[in-house]
C-alpha cells in the first residue's frame, strides 16, 4: 500500500488525508502466522514538516485467530492508531520514504504486532480444554471433575477444611 507524497512535499504544511482499503502480506510473528482474507481498511493523514512526512491514523482489520486455551477459531478484530514518521534519510525509529513515496505496508505490520495481545482468546471467560480427556470445558462439564492428582495448590487445603 503507497500513498504519493509529491503535493506534500512541494505544500509544506498542508494536510492531505486518504481512505484506503488493500491486501496486507501474512505476518509471522512468535511461531504463528496471521492472515488477513478481508484486507485492511486505513485512514491516513500527512503533512511535510520541511524534513520529514509525519503519517497519522487508523488501521482496522479482521484476522482468523485460534484461541489460546480451548483452540477454537475465531475472529479476532484489530483496530491500531498510529503516529509514524518518515524521511528519506531515517534516523532510528522513523521510517524511510524513497521517490516521493510512502510505502507504509511494513508500517502497517509494524502496528498489528504491537497491538496483538499476548494471549489471544475466544472469549474473556474460556474455559478451555479439560487437562485429562481434552473435551472442551466451554461445552459442558466432561464429568472428569476436579483435578486430585496434587498439582493443584488447594487440594491440600480442602482436606483440612473437612
Ligand atoms: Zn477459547
Ligand atoms: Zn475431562
Amino acid at each position: 500500500m503507497k500513498i504519493d507524497i509529491a503535493e506534500a512535499i512541494k505544500s509544506t504544511g498542508e494536510e492531505f488525508t486518504a481512505q484506503l482499503h488493500g491486501a496486507l502480506p501474512d505476518i509471522e510473528f512468535l511461531g504463528e502466522r496471521y492472515t488477513f482474507p478481508d484486507g485492511v481498511d486505513v485512514r491516513l493523514s500527512w503533512r511535510y514538516d520541511g524534513e520529514g512526512v509525519i503519517v497519522t491514523g487508523r488501521l482496522d482489520a479482521r484476522i482468523p485467530v485460534r484461541c489460546a486455551r480451548c483452540l477454537a477459531e475465531f475472529t479476532y478484530t484489530i483496530g491500531a492508531d498510529f503516529a509514524e514518521y518518515y524521511k528519506k534519510q531515517p534516523e532510528e525509529g522513523m521510517y524511510a520514504y524513497e521517490d516521493e513515496t510512502i510505502d507504509f505496508t511494513q508500517m502497517l505490520e509494524d502496528n498489528v504486532v504491537i497491538n496483538l495481545p499476548s494471549k489471544l482468546l475466544c472469549r474473556e471467560d474460556c474455559k478451555g480444554l479439560c487437562s485429562r480427556c481434552g473435551a472442551d470445558l466451554n461445552k459442558g462439564d466432561c464429568g472428569c471433575g476436579p483435578e486430585t492428582d496434587g498439582t493443584n495448590p488447594f487440594a491440600g487445603l480442602s482436606d483440612k477444611l473437612k
